[in-house]
């Protein structure tokens, strides 16, 4: 039987890469269903409500989402929707994998896995401004906040990952030499987490000399973990390993339910004008694929888009190409016919 999803085509360009990503599943054939809703400055236009009631009831229903990028205002107006619904739903595990598409890159053969905490940290939003000497903005303060259970969970996410996907490493990226009580409460959990896996192998890195080191030498690393600004930062720098942000998936996991999204954002320089690339989108949707148990359908969807991309023919103007995100779905629709 079908399975239904909750389906957010998003701001900018999401509703361009959702098409095509649709697209490519009917062609592969995906037993699903779709329940599409509004959410981000979409929803705002439209229902005057950002993330309205019926987005989070019908993904509280399906519990599982695929998502567009969803514009965020900087500084000021609503908060992130992405981070609204990873609260609600308790989205802790926050996994991005980056591999080579395009071959001729910085690097060929890149297969890195991130896995990001996504509740916790500096991301909480715990944060004023103290004002002083008349000035109301003098200073401002905000708190990271790291918990055992947190910490503890995330581990064992990273190395219960590692294990399924045949993995040989885990590496948790961290600054507990500076942050003493958070990072090192991080830290101190990782390693009681690491000795139930004994077959995989562990160690632990300061994040400032990880991120010189997956520049200079990516294939020393496997999987990663870290907490979630270090691992906001550094799955883009990966991304950049293989191309951009155009080529990243991601899924945000919980204990029930799930959200699979394209890790670029809304791109509004390139919003309506039918060249972006719904890569990050499709990837996306072949994690969910493998979530919901169907890994045979992923595969060949990754298969039609190596095709695709290797053959060298229909390429977004991202990847070196001059093709239209449709002309390019198309090739890859007819890829797997
Ligand atoms: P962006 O990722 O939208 O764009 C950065 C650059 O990459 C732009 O030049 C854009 O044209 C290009 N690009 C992005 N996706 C592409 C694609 N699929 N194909 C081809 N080119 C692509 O980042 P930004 O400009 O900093 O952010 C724009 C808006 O998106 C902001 O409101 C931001 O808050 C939001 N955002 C949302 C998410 C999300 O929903 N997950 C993530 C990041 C940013």
């Amino acid at each position: 039987m079908a399975k239904t999803i909750t389906v957010i085509p998003g701001d900018g360009i999401g509703p361009e890469v959702t098409e095509a990503t649709l697209a490519v599943l009917q062609a592969a054939g995906a037993e699903l269903e779709y329940d599409e809703q509004l959410a981000g400055v979409t929803a705002l236009e439209k229902l005057h409500n950002p993330l309205p009631e019926e987005t989070l009831d019908s993904i509280r229903r399906n519990e599982v989402v695929l998502k567009g990028p969803l514009t965020t205002p900087s500084g000021t107006g609503f908060r992130s929707i992405n981070v609204t619904i990873r609260k609600e739903f308790d989205l802790y595990a926050n996994v991005r994998p980056v591999w080579t598409i395009v071959p001729g890159g910085r690097y060929e053969d890149i297969d890195l896995v991130l896995i990001r905490e996504n509740t916790e940290g500096l991301y909480v939003g715990v944060e004023h401004y103290i004002g002083m000497e008349g000035d109301p903005k003098a200073a401002a303060e905000s708190v990271m906040i790291i918990t055992r259970h947190g910490a503890e969970r995330i581990s064992r996410y990273a190395f219960e990952y590692a294990r399924k996907n045949g993995r040989k490493k885990v590496t948790l990226a961290h600054k507990a030499n500076i942050l003493k009580y958070t990072q090192g409460l991080f830290l101190d959990v990782a390693h009681e987490v690491a000795k139930d896996y004994p077959e995989i192998e562990w160690e632990d890195r300061i994040i400032d000399a990880t991120a010189m080191q997956l520049v200079l030498d990516p294939y020393r690393f496997d999987v990663l973990v870290m907490e979630n600004m270090f691992g906001d930062i550094l799955s883009d720098l990966m991304a950049g390993l293989v191309g951009g942000l155009g080529f990243a998936p991601a899924g945000n996991i919980g204990e029930t339910h799930a959200m699979f999204e394209a890790v670029h954002g809304s791109a509004p320089d390139i919003a309506g004008q039918g060249v972006a690339n719904p890569t990050s989108l499709l990837m996306s949707a072949c994690m969910m694929l493998d979530h919901l148990g169907d890994p045979e359908t992923a595969t060949r969807i990754r298969d039609a888009l190596d095709r695709v991309v290797q053959a060298g023919e229909e390429r977004t103007v991202d990847m070196g190409g001059s093709s239209s995100t449709r002309d390019f779905t198309a090739a890859l629709v007819r890829a797997l016919s």
